[in-house]
C-alpha cells in the first residue's frame, strides 16, 4: 500500500451529522516556542504515513495548530458526566479539539486551548501530564490492552500555571476509534430528545460495532450488551496487569470499550488491592480493587440514559447484571494464562490457587509485575527474594507446580508462552517521572527510549534493566494529584 504525506492525509468530520448544541467549532490556540518532544513512528506506520519523510516543523505545525489537516474543521464536543458519584450536567472538551477523522482513527489534540466548554480551565495540559499521556497510551497498546493512542507530542516555551508553579505547556495529538463516552449518552438523554439519542446509538454502531448495523430486533439492547461485554474484558485487563485509571468518572469512559482519558493513573508497584493512585480521591471510590465495581456503576448509568431506545427493559438489565459474571470470566482466563495454566487441563478455573496468591502477593509486599515475570524462571530462589515473608510463598509455589506439572506440557512451552503475557516492563509512576524531570530540561531522549519499550514490553531491552527490577521503596505505589 502506498504511504501518504501529512499533506494528504485527508480526514473526515463525521461527527458534525449531529445538530450544532452537541459541539462547537473551535480555534486551536499555538504555543510558544513549541518543539518536537515526541514522535510515535510505530503508529504512524499503521496509519500509513509516509513517516520517514516527514518533516519534525510539519508535526509541530499540525498540533500546534499552525496548519490544518485537509479538510479538518476543528470542534469540541460537549458531554455530561458522573465525577465521583455526582451528576454534572454539563462538561466536555475543555481543552481537547477534535481535528477530524482518518481510516476510523477520530484526532485529537489536547492542550490546545480554551473551547466553549472550558468552564474555569484555561484549556492548556502541562508537559508532565502529556508525557504520561503520550507514553502511557503506548505501553497499555505494547500489552494488549483496548486503548487510545498518540501520534506524537510537543513541548515549548509557554507557561502554564498549576499548583502554585509555572510549567511548560504542551499538547499531544491523540487517536481514538471513539471519542464517544458514557457521558455523552448521559448528555444526550438529558435532552429529551429521543431522535438525537437515537442518531447517537446509530453513530456509534456504524462506528465501532458495525456488524449490528442491519440487527432489526433488540437492536440497542444488543449493543448495550456489546458495551458491557467489552467493558467487563477491558477491567480484567486493567486487573490482570496491575493497571488503576485513577478517575473512572462517566465521562472518562468509552463506549468503544478502549482506556480513554489518562490522568494520574498508575501501574501496581508492590501489590495492595487497596491502592488509591488518585490524591484527590481520598476516600478511594477509584482504589485498585473498586474498578470492576466501578465500571459495573458506570454501565448503570449508560443503562438510564439508553433506555429510551429499548424495546426491552428487561432483557437489557440482565445484560447488566451480567457484567460481573463477564468480568470475573476474563480476569480467571487471563491470571491462569498469567500462572501458565491450561484452566481446561486443571480441571477448574484455578481460583483459590489466584486469590491464595494475590494475599501472599499483598501480605509480603511483592512487587506484581515482577513476580509474574520471574515466575517463567523456575528459579524460587529468585522468587522469594522478592517477599518479606517467604514461608507462604514457599507453600503456594508447592501448590502451584503441583497443578502446573500435571498438565502434561512441556515447561519450556509453558515459560515462553508466559513471557508473551507477562511483560518484563510496565511503565511505572516512578519511571515516568524520570523521563519527565528529562524532559523538562528540553531532553527527550528517555521519552523516546521509553516509547520503544512501552511498545515491545514482553521484550529484553539489556539498556535498561534497572527498571526490570521491584519498585523502590522510597516511590512505591505513591498518589499523583489529579492537576494536569
Ligand atoms: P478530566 O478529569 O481530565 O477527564 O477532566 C474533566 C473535565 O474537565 C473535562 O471536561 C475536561 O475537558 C475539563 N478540564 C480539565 N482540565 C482542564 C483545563 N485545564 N482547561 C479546561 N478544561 C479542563
Ligand atoms: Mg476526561
Amino acid at each position: 500500500m502506498k504511504k501518504i504525506t501529512l499533506q494528504q492525509l485527508k480526514v473526515e468530520n463525521s461527527f458534525l451529522e449531529f445538530d450544532e448544541q452537541y459541539y462547537d467549532f473551535s480555534t486551536i490556540s499555538s504555543l510558544n516556542g513549541a518543539k518536537l518532544a515526541s514522535f510515535n513512528k510505530y503508529l504512524a506506520e499503521q496509519l500509513q504515513l509516509d513517516h520517514k519523510n516527514i518533516k519534525d516543523d510539519e508535526i509541530v505545525d499540525i498540533l500546534n495548530g499552525k496548519k490544518l489537516l485537509n479538510n479538518s474543521k476543528p470542534y469540541a464536543m460537549v458531554y455530561a458526566g458522573h465525577q465521583f458519584g455526582y451528576f454534572v450536567p454539563q462538561l466536555g472538551d475543555g481543552r481537547a479539539i477534535n481535528i477530524g477523522s482518518y481510516d476510523g482513527w477520530h484526532f485529537q489534540l489536547k492542550g490546545s486551548g480554551i473551547t466553549k466548554y472550558s468552564r474555569h480551565g484555561d484549556g492548556k495540559a502541562v508537559l508532565r501530564s502529556s508525557i504520561r499521556e503520550y507514553l502511557m497510551s503506548e505501553a497499555m497498546y505494547g500489552l494488549g490492552i483496548p486503548t487510545t493512542r498518540a501520534l506524537a507530542i510537543i513541548s515549548s516555551d509557554h507557561p502554564v500555571y498549576r499548583d502554585m508553579e509555572f510549567e511548560k505547556g504542551a499538547i499531544v495529538l491523540r487517536v481514538s476509534p471513539s471519542w464517544i463516552r458514557i457521558g455523552t449518552f448521559e448528555y444526550f438523554y438529558l435532552k429529551r430528545n429521543r431522535k438525537d439519542l437515537n442518531q447517537l446509538a446509530n453513530y456509534v454502531i456504524k462506528q465501532n460495532y458495525p456488524h449490528l448495523i442491519d440487527k432489526e430486533k433488540h437492536k440497542y439492547e444488543t449493543l448495550f450488551f456489546e458495551i458491557v461485554d467489552g467493558t467487563a474484558n477491558l477491567i480484567a485487563k486493567w486487573m490482570a496487569y496491575g493497571f488503576m485509571h485513577g478517575v473512572m468518572n462517566t465521562d472518562n469512559m468509552s463506549v468503544a470499550s478502549v482506556t480513554i482519558d489518562y490522568g494520574p493513573f498508575a501501574f501496581m508497584d508492590r501489590f495492595d488491592a487497596g491502592t488509591i493512585c488518585n490524591h484527590t480521591d481520598k476516600e478511594g471510590r477509584y482504589s485498585y480493587e473498586n474498578q470492576p465495581l466501578i465500571a459495573q456503576w458506570n454501565l448503570h448509568s449508560l443503562y438510564n440514559a439508553m433506555k429510551p431506545l429499548f424495546e426491552d427493559e428487561e432483557k437489557a438489565n440482565e445484560y447488566l447484571q451480567m457484567f460481573m459474571s463477564l468480568y470475573k470470566h476474563y480476569y480467571y482466563e487471563l491470571m491462569n494464562k498469567k500462572l501458565g495454566l491450561d484452566s481446561q487441563k486443571s480441571g477448574n478455573s484455578n481460583k483459590k490457587l489466584i486469590q491464595d496468591l494475590l494475599k501472599i502477593l499483598q501480605g509480603s509486599q511483592v512487587d506484581y509485575t515482577v513476580f509474574f515475570r520471574r515466575l517463567s524462571s523456575n528459579d524460587d530462589e529468585q522468587i522469594l527474594q522478592l517477599c518479606k515473608y517467604k514461608e507462604p510463598m514457599k507453600q503456594w509455589l508447592k501448590e502451584y507446580k503441583n497443578i502446573r506439572d500435571n498438565q502434561g506440557l512441556d515447561f519450556e512451552k509453558i515459560a515462553s508462552n508466559m513471557n508473551k503475557i507477562n511483560p518484563k516492563y510496565v511503565l511505572k509512576n516512578y519511571i515516568l517521572q524520570e523521563a519527565i524531570d528529562k524532559a523538562n530540561k528540553d531532553d527527550f531522549s528517555l521519552l523516546n527510549d521509553l516509547l520503544d519499550i512501552a511498545h515491545t514490553p514482553f521484550e529484553e531491552h539489556p539498556n535498561f534493566e534497572h527498571y526490570a527490577q521491584p519498585t523502590p521503596q522510597n516511590v512505591n505505589n505513591l498518589r499523583l494529584s489529579c492537576s494536569s
